[in-house]
């Protein structure tokens, strides 16, 4: 092939594409098709069980035969994916014959159309040939995504410094998406290792102007902020805890009317005793648009990363997880540590080392056996891990004993035990 490709992206919102085989080349280019909003038909006496999957969900229309010229009627877009060069010749044919562009898995060079390899960064979508090698293609791709994922290439199209928030005139990932204004993301940032952050919260924080961060927020990831980045550490703000909380929220609408791209990073997931709701309330009535993204939650993690999961088929079916910061016998509590004690799964509790004498006395009064098997897991997915294994009556001693430190979970249950070898 001696002409170039002309580049173009096609808006296949409700427009019918046909995809003729169901083997595993359909498997993998239905997805895109679906989510760019095609109308996909999907022509073959078989299908992959992914693909049967997407069909009961009513996701796209299933003919259970082999091709018939028929079959593109309306259509926009043909990929033809299966191995039989005649039959997919023969596709082509029909295809061409009405001017309905044909992509084929089987013979690039009978194709009218090609398919780049493509990465995807938020709103951003790059998508490369390779000038007819599909080696050379993915691997400019996979380059792209690396610069795209470091920030290296949107540095070069910063919002303009000084600005508070570079707001006004914002080009850079924030402004491709079509706002300039300002935002706030609530981020989980996961349990400490850093590669634990999901990749839009990643993405997020590579847009950030403004970076809000918990005291329990791996170090690692605040390392790679660029220097412009205004980082606001909130466990150095002073007052008691709950003026901090709201001296918090002034500041994520302040920014974030200012302009800024916020992102308020929190340990964990932002909703699992992180004040994350408190957050996106004071921001939803301050007219701020807010999101929220989940996070790898310590309360999994921590067990997982010190080899206990949390459920495990035949011991564990259920797992709860409960706040220990409020001492059982305190008015103050909210939990019914006397029902938890009837429970026979897994019990796992966040924040508790300082009241975990009485935690224990309590669930072993109410009837849980002093011989449960209990840990405490430390700084869960760090290089600081430290896990301590004991049983639900001597499991506070063991602890002080051992002076395990904060941030840690306790896991309570017969999961301790169960990948033990
Ligand atoms: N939102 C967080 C939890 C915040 S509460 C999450 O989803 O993980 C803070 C408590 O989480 C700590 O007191 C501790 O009990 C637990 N924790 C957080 N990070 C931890 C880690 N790396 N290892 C063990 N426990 C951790």
């Amino acid at each position: 092939m001696s002409a170039s490709p002309y580049p173009l992206g096609l808006r296949l919102d409700g427009r019918r594409v046909v995809v003729v085989g169901g083997g595993a080349v359909a498997t993998r280019r239905v997805p895109a098709l679906l989510d760019a909003g095609a109308d996909v038909l999907l022509v073959s006496p078989e299908l992959t069980p992914a693909l049967r999957a997407r069909v009961d969900a009513g996701r796209l229309h299933w003919v259970p035969r082999r091709f018939a010229p028929e079959d593109l009627d309306g259509a926009w877009l043909v990929q033809v994916a299966i191995d039989d060069p005649m039959a997919a010749a023969a596709v082509s044919a029909v295809a061409a014959e009405r001017r309905i562009f044909c992509v084929r898995a089987d013979d690039r060079t009978a194709a009218t159309a090609w398919t780049p390899a493509v990465t995807r960064h938020g709103p951003v979508t790059v998508a490369v040939f390779g000038g007819g090698d599909p080696r050379r293609a993915m691997t400019v791709r996979d380059a792209v995504r690396d610069l795209l994922a470091a920030r290296v290439v949107s540095d070069g199209v910063a919002p303009p410094q000084g600005l508070p928030g570079g707001a006004a005139g914002a080009s850079g990932a924030a402004g491709a998406a079509g706002t300039t204004a300002g935002r706030v993301a609530l981020v989980g940032a996961g349990p400490g290792d850093p590669e634990l952050i999901t990749v839009r919260g990643w993405r997020l924080l590579t847009e950030a102007d403004v970076v809000v961060a918990d005291r329990l927020v791996p170090g690692l990831l605040l390392d790679e902020l660029r220097a412009d980045v205004e980082l606001v550490d909130a466990s150095k703000i002073p007052y008691g805890p709950s003026r901090a909380q709201e001296e918090i929220n002034r500041i994520l609408v302040d920014r974030a009317q200012a302009g800024a791209v916020v992102v308020r990073l929190k340990g964990g997931d932002p909703y699992v005793f992180g004040r994350g709701g408190e957050e996106l309330l004071a921001c939803a009535q301050a007219g701020v648009p807010v999101t929220v993204v989940p996070g790898v939650t310590s309360s999994i993690a921590a067990p997982a990363a010190a080899g206990i999961p949390v459920t495990h088929r035949g011991v564990a079916h259920e797992f709860t997880v409960v706040s220990g910061h409020v001492a059982p016998d305190s008015p103050a509590s909210l939990v019914r540590w006397d029902a938890l004690a009837g429970l026979r799964g897994t019990l796992v509790i966040l924040m508790g080392l300082k009241n975990l004498a009485a935690i224990a006395e309590t669930l072993i009064a109410h009837g849980r056996s002093p011989q449960t098997p209990a840990a405490v897991v430390q700084e869960g997915t760090t290089g600081a891990q430290r896990t301590l294994r004991s049983t639900l009556g001597a499991v506070a001693a063991d602890a002080r004993t051992a002076d395990v430190r904060p941030p840690a979970v306790v896991v309570v249950g017969d999961v301790v035990h169960t990948l033990d070898t």
